[in-house]
């Protein structure tokens, strides 16, 4: 009975701790990431960097796939993938 009572504290415990993971997804999206993206004229896929400064354009056909804003880009392809 007493070993009941026991894991149910510890589980109260684990829920008290959810705060500090959404602080750690908030830190996470402030990161600047690379990107997998696919151009919406052509299908080519290549990485980009999510924070560029300067226009990023398909390697293939030259569609613009990144605009810049100053901070976060502007994502004008399909993203595929978040790679860290
Ligand atoms: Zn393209």
């Amino acid at each position: 009975m007493e070993n009941l009572i026991l894991k149910k504290e510890h589980s109260a415990l684990g829920e008290l701790n959810s705060p500090h993971r959404r602080t750690a997804s908030m830190f996470y999206e402030s990161r600047s990431n690379f990107l997998r993206v696919k151009c919406l004229d052509c299908g080519n896929q290549q990485i980009v960097f999510d924070r560029a400064a300067s226009y990023v354009q398909c390697i293939i056909c030259g569609k613009t796939l990144v605009e810049p804003t100053g901070g976060k880009a502007k994502i004008r392809a399909q993203i595929l993938e978040v790679l860290d």
